[in-house]
């Protein structure tokens, strides 16, 4: 029979927090009786992470590690722990004992008898210091769901369920832990659901992000619908900016000329082409449009040579 939950922690520097986090897990499964595995990934931790682990993992069979060398972040740790889960449905949650296990049976119901790809959890009731994470938190979130049409209140929440197949076809990588949804419906899957989640004040240990979380959040929330959008047609939008502002140049350039020739042709007197600003704008707009002309062939030639130019999801075939 196939398992029932991985559940995928990715740890970094949580020594205090990792022997009550694997025995409420351990608790809540065997509640359940669910067939589990506890994948636990740490991020290159300095304190006694991997020691908490291995002792952990000594008394459970279930309970699996990987370990790296330095601390890489969260999205390549939870990339590893996917690649290695092989339960029906994957559950992530954070080590810091903020994200409760007691969750994990509700949110495996949505995936399993919902037909949900992918439930979110909602902090809803936050337990973070006010100012330097609720409010930019919520600005943030309101702009990814105006950017991404994607309706979730809580979009970076650690605490996650997926159908397997979610987590084996997207990639995750750099900083985009925080947009797995999003990441997830471009690959197609847009069944994603809500649940607001009990959300804890951190017991040990500090947070591992800091103020430049939204700066970073948001220009990777840029990358992010720049390549869905144009990724596989980089042409498509540079070639469409450079051809109106080399045009917009163009124009601008024939129409300057031609009152000048004009001019002459009449025996007016005029100033020179040059001395008017509209003739450097001009210019100015043609080398800028040929310039984007150029990005967007570099991009097709870089995008041609790309391993994942073919790369889709099939979902049914005969
Ligand atoms: N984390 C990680 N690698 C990092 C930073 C954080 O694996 O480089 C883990 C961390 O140990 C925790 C989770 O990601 O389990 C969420 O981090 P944190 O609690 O610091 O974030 P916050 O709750 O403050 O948003
Ligand atoms: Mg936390």
């Amino acid at each position: 029979m196939n398992m029932n939950i991985s559940i995928v922690v990715a740890l970094y520097n949580e020594s205090e927090s990792i022997p009550e986090l694997v025995a409420w897990i351990e608790r809540v499964m065997a509640e359940h009786k669910y067939s589990y595995e506890l994948i636990m990934v740490d991020d290159g931790s300095s304190d006694a992470s991997w020691t908490r682990i291995e002792q952990a993992a000594q008394s459970n069979p279930n309970i699996h590690a990987i370990g790296f060398r330095r601390n890489y972040g969260k999205s390549a740790a939870l990339f590893c722990g996917f690649k290695k889960a092989s339960g029906n449905v994957v559950i992530t949650m954070d080590a810091d004992l903020q994200d409760s296990p007691d969750e994990i049976p509700e949110l495996y119901r949505m995936i399993v008898d919902e037909g949900y790809d992918l439930v979110s959890g909602w902090k809803k009731k936050r337990r973070d210091n006010r100012l330097t994470k609720n409010l930019p938190s919520k600005i943030y979130n309101a702009t990814a769901r105006k950017m991404t049409g994607i309706k979730l209140h809580d979009m970076n929440c650690g605490l996650k369920a997926y159908r397997s197949i979610v987590v084996k076809s997207i990639e995750v990588y750099g900083e985009m832990h925080r947009y797995i949804p999003v990441l997830a419906a471009k690959s197609g899957f847009t069944r994603i659901g809500e649940k607001p989640v009990e959300h804890r004040a951190r017991k040990y240990g500090i947070t591992k992000f800091g103020w430049n979380r939204f700066i970073n959040g948001f220009l990777d929330l840029l990358s992010i619908l720049f390549i869905s959008r144009f990724g596989k047609k980089p042409m498509h939008l540079f070639g469409l900016l450079g051809t109106l502002m080399f045009l917009l140049g163009f124009l601008s350039i024939g129409w300057l000329g031609s009152q000048k020739l004009y001019h002459v042709h009449r025996g007016i007197r005029t100033s020179l082409v040059t001395d008017s600003p509209y003739f450097y704008l001009a210019l100015t707009a043609m080398i800028l449009g040929t310039q984007l002309f150029l990005s967007g062939f570099l991009g097709e030639l870089i995008s041609r040579n790309s391993t994942e130019r073919n790369t889709y999801q099939i979902d049914k075939e005969l």
